[in-house]
């Protein structure tokens, strides 16, 4: 599982069409696309996504935002995935991330921060199968 990480591009970088470039920058770090879907959240699927934040209060604001618009989720395969693509997307508020990562270049908020990347591996295979089956994971 520690060479597996899980990650969505969120609705405001699909609104800004910025998809491309963000998958661009995650291939261009060595990370393999092993599952990728586009999808809308629903209210309910998004709270599902994110019920470890439901006592924060920015849990209505943030269901919000992630059933705004489509989505990208994808799995990606890497060396200590986790960890790297941690480094890659930068601090959850961009005003902190640093030059060269993917918040620095695409969020615009510590809400709208562009994508999402899992914090463990636990969490990287729990997401993972929220979106994919086994056999849509190559
Ligand atoms: P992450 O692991 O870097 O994504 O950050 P967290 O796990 O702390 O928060 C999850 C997500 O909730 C973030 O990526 C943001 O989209 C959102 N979020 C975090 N803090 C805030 C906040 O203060 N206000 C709002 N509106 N959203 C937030």
């Amino acid at each position: 599982m520690t060479n597996r990480t899980f990650t969505m591009i969120k609705p405001d970088a699909t609104e800004k069409g910025s998809t491309g470039g963000i998958l661009e920058m995650i291939n261009a770090a060595g990370f393999r696309i092993v599952a990728m879907k586009m999808t809308h959240l629903s209210k309910e699927k998004a709270g599902q996504f994110y019920e470890v934040h439901k006592e924060r209060p920015f849990y209505g604001e943030l269901v919000e935002f992630m059933s705004r618009g489509p989505i990208t989720a994808a799995i990606l395969e890497k060396e200590n995935a986790v960890e790297e693509f941690r480094n890659l997307i930068g601090a959850t508020n961009p005003a902190n991330a640093a030059e060269g990562t993917i918040r620095k270049k695409y969020a615009s908020s510590i809400g709208e921060n562009a994508v999402h990347g899992s914090d463990s591996d636990e969490n990287a295979a729990i997401e993972g199968a929220f979106f994919f089956s086994k056999l849509e994971q190559f």
